[in-house]
């Protein structure tokens, strides 16, 4: 059975990563996003198990102290991570896996699994940024400047992804997302995997 191809998928709060990875998940059966675990509040309109699965720190150390997770991370004040038994079935059943982390986390993923391609979304300017972050209504502004800082930071790893795609318009990044995706499964290896018995029989006598 051909084992699936693990994206990493990084960026800014504010990239437009969620709704992006969401769409391209919802027009493709083939692949799939992994929901992680965080300590983070929910916030409106969220739900459990669908957005992430929310727990409690007493509930996240003892699933980290486990082993469960694949990677983890903390990010602002909260604790995130990777459900490592989801993210192995998954991709033996032949699925690709999104992983929606950070730049830690893609790093610690990259470190298991080198074959894991890295993916970073960057805005179309800093403004930009601010806006979408400005415009989510729901932070007070000292805590805007603390994500934007935040987001700095995250953008300055865009260095260690394989991809780049600048979220300005959706439909064209939305694009771009899927064609990375297509060229991964068109390489060499995935497609002797797939296709083998047809590779067999085209060079046959
Ligand atoms: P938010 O709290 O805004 O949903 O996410 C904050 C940051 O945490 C984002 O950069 C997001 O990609 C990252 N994140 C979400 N889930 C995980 C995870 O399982 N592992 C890691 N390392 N980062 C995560």
């Amino acid at each position: 059975m051909q084992t699936g191809t693990l994206f990493t998928v990084s960026a800014p709060s504010g990239a437009g990563k969620t709704s992006l990875v969401k769409a391209l998940v919802d027009s493709d059966s083939q692949v799939t996003v992994s929901v992680s675990h965080t300590t983070r509040p929910m916030r409106p309109g969220e739900r459990d198990g669908v957005n992430y699965h929310f727990v409690d720190r007493d509930a996240f150390v003892e699933m980290l102290n486990r082993n469960a997770f694949l990677e983890h991370a903390q990010v602002f004040d909260n604790f995130y991570g990777t459900s490592r038994e989801w993210v192995e079935q998954t991709l033996a059943s032949g699925r690709d896996v999104i992983l929606e982390i950070d730049w830690q986390g893609a790093a610690q993923v990259r470190r298991l699994l080198p074959d894991t391609v890295g993916i970073f979304i960057l805005p179309p300017s800093q403004q930009a940024l601010r806006e979408r972050l400005t415009g989510r209504g729901q932070d007070e502004q000292s805590v805007i400047e603390k994500r934007m800082a935040q987001a700095i930071d995250e953008m300055s790893h865009y260095v260690e992804a394989d991809y780049l795609v600048i979220n300005d318009n959706f439909d064209e990044a939305l694009r771009e997302l899927r064609a990375i995706v297509t060229a991964q499964r068109s390489r060499l290896q995935c497609q002797q995997q797939r296709h083998g018995a047809l590779l067999e029989a085209l060079l046959h006598h």
